[in-house]
This record gives C-alpha cells, structure tokens and sequence, in this order.
C-alpha cells in the first residue's frame, strides 16, 4: 500500500472552513459534515456543512467580484486559468491521493484520467478566454443599421456537482465559467469535499481576485437547495442525479436561471457478429466496471449479436474475474470501493433486485471482496428483461447486464429503450453499419469501436432525461454567455 504523503496527511488535519471571499471563513452554523475513507469506513476529517446564510454570504462574494472579473483583460483570465492548471499537474499525487482517499478510487485512475482531464481543461478554456466574439449582422430590411452582437458573461453561476470525479468536476465549472467571465459559487458533493478545498488553497496562491471562485461545502438539502434557489444565481450548472436535476429546475425557476444539466444514464453497448471481438470485450469492460461503474456514461446495458452472445459473455465474465478489489492506494488493486456505506447498500439492493426479478449471476461468485469498506463484488448479469430493474434504472455500481439482439433494426429499438440518452457504443467493422445506427441512436454521445472517450475539446452532453446543455468543447462556452444585440441608427 502507497503510504500517505505527509503534505495530504497534513492538508486532510486541517480545520476545513468554507471559501468565500478569497477568505476561508467558519460556517455561520455549527453542524460538520463527516468525511470517509470509503476504503475502511474510517472518518478522515468533517468538513462545514454550510447553510442557507453561508450560501447569501458565497453568493454576495461572487456577486461583488462580477465588476473587477469581467473588466479583467481576457489575457490575464486566461493566464490565471492557465496557471491554476500547472499548479493541479505540478500537484498531481497531492491531489490524485486526496481523491483516492475520498472517493475511494484507484490512484492510478486518477492519475491517468482525472488529473490529465482536469488539467486539459482548465488550459482548454484559457484558451477560449481570448477567443469570445460576437458578430456584425447586417439586417435584411435596410442597411441603414449597423447592428452587432456582443457576448456577455451571465453573471453569479451556481454549480452543484457529484462525487464521482471529485477534482475533475470542480474544473468541468470552474474552466467555461471562469473563461466566459462569469464568477462562481461552487459546491462539492458532500462525500467528497476535499479535492474541492485543495484547489481552493491553489485558487489563492494562483492571484485569483477574492470572490471569484467561492467553495462551499454542505449537503444537498442544507447547502444545495438554497444555491439552487438564490436569486443572486444567474445560472446553475448541475451534474447529478435526474430526479435531484428536476427538484434544481424547481427551485431556479423563480427568477429563471439560466441551466445546463448533466443527468443520469443507462447507456448501451451494441456489439455486432463483426465486431473485433478482443477490443469489443476489453471496451465494454471498460465501460461498465471504469471507477468502479460509478460514471454517469456507464454502458452498462450490453446488446450482443446472437451469433457471439455465448462467447462474447463467457470473456466478459472472464475479464471481470480478473479485477482485484482493494483500497485505491494500494498499486495492485485494480477496483477500489464505492464511495459511501449509502451507494453500497444501494448498488447491492439493485444486485439483489435482479435476482429477485429472475435474471442470472453468471459472473465469478467466489472472489474475495474486502470485509472493511463498501466494497461490491463486479457482478454481470445475464436473463433480464427489458421491465427489470437492472435493465430501467441507473445502478451506478460495477453492474452489466448483458441482453441479446439478432439484427441491426432490434439493436437500436433495445439500445433506445430507456428514458435516458447520455451516451452509446457500437462494435462493428461494417462501416455503413457505423453511421446507420450512429444516427439511429438516442443520444448525445456514440462511441464507435472505443468508449468513455473525453476530450476538453469534444462537446459531450445528454438527450431525455439525461438532462440538457452541452459541456466541454466550444459548446459549453454557449451556456455561460448571453447574447447582446445592439442596433445602431446610422442616418
Ligand atoms: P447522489 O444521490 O448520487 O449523491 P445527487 O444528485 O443527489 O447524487 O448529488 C449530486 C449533488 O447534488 C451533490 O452535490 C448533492 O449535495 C446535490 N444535491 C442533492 N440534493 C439537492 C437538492 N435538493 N438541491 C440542490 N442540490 C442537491
């Protein structure tokens, strides 16, 4: 097992206060939020659960800086965000053992995915910073206007965000938000406060001005409900459960936030006869059991062709046997725990539904799960139904269930046949093939003979339930401007 480093340990025993105002500030209450070590259900440290008054005062701060951020030269923004993503990468293993102590996740994940993406990302939209014009439109009734559009930040932007990418999430927001000139007041998932506060340290040293990036941690009733809500909050980008997205679009109503929504999924993986039969296991591998199945684009509904359902199956089943649970700093673990005692006892209720509900374990039953920690053995479930449980909802566990198709026509309705729209793969070597059902698949993403690809670059983002609002890429930019048109009268 990796041993701690001493500046994590010193960082994970700091009295952890909310950041407001370039300031770490107490909570106006006194209730604290304890934070686990998912790997041996031990607490690691509490963090402030702030309330509605802390949110007033995060919202104030934010709203206060507006001024000096958006009149802040476009160079000097992208410079700040620039160096705020040499300083994660210059801080990496500080801060991919923070998640991993948090989240529960694998250090080698973090540092191979996490950290690259959150980095990329901040530099990404530095880039973008320079790079916001409007246009000069000239109207089709007379050109005695001159008319032009300009492309103005919104304002506060309020971001809620989950525990699965803990670091990772924070840079989704902070980069198009921060790029666009917008400030923001952002709050962790309860879970996982902690990367969230390590970079809130960073924001300082980097020379952010105060009030533009506020952190707050709290959950999501006491901290979440009234950032949702605020009316000092121009716009709320949430990443989280559908049914949480739907109690946001309630509460920002009353003064219509603007809102981008990153939902839930139940993405399928279509694997064809023709399919490279060791990339297609190995992917959708990948794409079920990656961050132990704790990913919103988890394909974790399986479609095989007839043909190569049983031995397509038995190499799933043998790829999963494979997989060593044990806590994320130890190198030769290859999954680690969920995140909570909650999402355990929930991910093994889904299991037991399944059962219940007639489909079949087929997975390896005998390998060793950890006693301590909320570990949950990879499972592959064959025989459900498309009305089960396992098959409808998101599981957001190491759960795949594998179903059988026998033609292109029956692979898209199975693929299509859920509220959800987040992403989708499709195995195949027929190339007409690939864009038939590329098009014929309900959802923002199709990845095609890969999966779980992310680029900062690649706008990514749900159909359905699985919310609205592109994030990443040039897309994402939309979302935090808003378009000004002047006319101007030139006789
Ligand atoms: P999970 O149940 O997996 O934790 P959620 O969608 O509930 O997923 O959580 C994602 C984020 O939403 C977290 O930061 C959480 O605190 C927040 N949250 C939960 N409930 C609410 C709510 N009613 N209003 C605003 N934010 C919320």
């Amino acid at each position: 097992m990796a041993p701690v480093m001493d500046s994590v340990a010193s960082f994970i025993s700091r009295e952890h206060q909310l950041f407001i105002g370039g300031e770490f500030v107490p909570s106006k209450g006194t209730s604290r939020l304890d934070v686990y070590n998912p790997a041996d259900d031990t607490v690691l440290t509490t963090a402030a659960a702030a309330g509605a008054e802390d949110i007033d005062a995060a919202v104030a701060a934010a709203r206060a800086a507006l001024p000096e951020w958006r009149a802040l030269p476009a160079a000097r923004r992208a410079e700040l965000l620039w160096n705020r993503g040499t300083r994660i990468t210059e801080l990496a293993d500080e801060f991919a053992q923070i998640d991993t102590l948090n989240n529960g996740k694998t250090t080698a994940d973090a540092m191979a995915v996490d950290i690259p993406l959150v980095t990329g990302l901040l530099k990404y939209y530095a880039g973008w910073a320079t790079k916001l014009e409007g246009r000069t439109i000239t109207p089709m009734g007379g050109s005695n206007f001159h008319v032009y559009t300009r492309r103005e930040p919104i304002g506060v932007v309020g971001a809620i965000i989950p525990w699965n990418f803990p670091l990772l999430m924070c840079g989704y927001k902070l980069g198009p938000a921060l790029a666009t000139g917008n400030t923001i007041v952002l709050k962790p998932a309860e879970q996982t406060p902690l990367s969230a506060l390590r970079l809130a340290e960073i924001i300082r040293e980097v020379g952010f001005p105060d009030g533009v990036i506020n952190i707050v941690t709290g959950d999501g009733p006491g901290a979440g409900a009234p950032l949702a809500a605020h009316h000092g909050v121009d716009k709320i980008t949430f990443t989280g459960e559908t049914t949480t997205g739907q109690k946001i679009i309630d509460a920002a109503k009353g003064n219509m936030k603007k809102m981008s929504l990153e939902l839930g999924g139940k993405s399928p993986s279509l694997v064809f006869a023709d399919a490279d039969l060791d990339a297609a296991v190995e992917g959708t591998f990948g794409a079920v059991y990656f961050n132990q199945g704790q990913c919103c684009i988890a394909g974790a509904r399986v479609f095989v062709h007839d043909d190569i359902y049983d031995e397509f199956t038995q190499r799933l089943v043998d790829r999963v046997s494979q997989i060593r649970l044990g806590p994320g700093l130890d190198p030769d673990s290859t999954m680690g725990p969920l995140v909570s005692r909650e999402q355990q006892t929930r991910v093994r209720g889904f299991i037991d539904s399944g059962v219940e509900q007639g489909a079949t374990i087929v997975s390896d039953a005998q390998s060793p799960v950890p006693e301590q920690g909320y570990f949950v053995r990879p499972t592959v479930f064959t025989g459900a139904t498309a009305d089960m449980r396992i098959m409808r909802e998101e599981i957001f566990g190491p759960v795949a269930v594998v179903g059988k198709f026998s033609d292109e026509e029956q692979a898209i309705a199975a693929a299509n046949d859920t509220a959800f729209g987040l992403c989708s793969g499709v195995w195949t070597r027929d190339s007409a093939r690939v864009h038939r059902v590329a098009a014929g698949i309900e959802a923002g993403t199709v990845y095609v003979n890969t999966y779980g690809m992310f680029d900062p670059a690649v706008p990514y983002g749900g159909f359905k339930m699985s919310g609205f609002g592109k994030e990443l890429g040039e897309e994402s930019l939309d979302s935090y401007l808003q378009t000004k048109t002047v006319w101007v009268n030139l006789d």
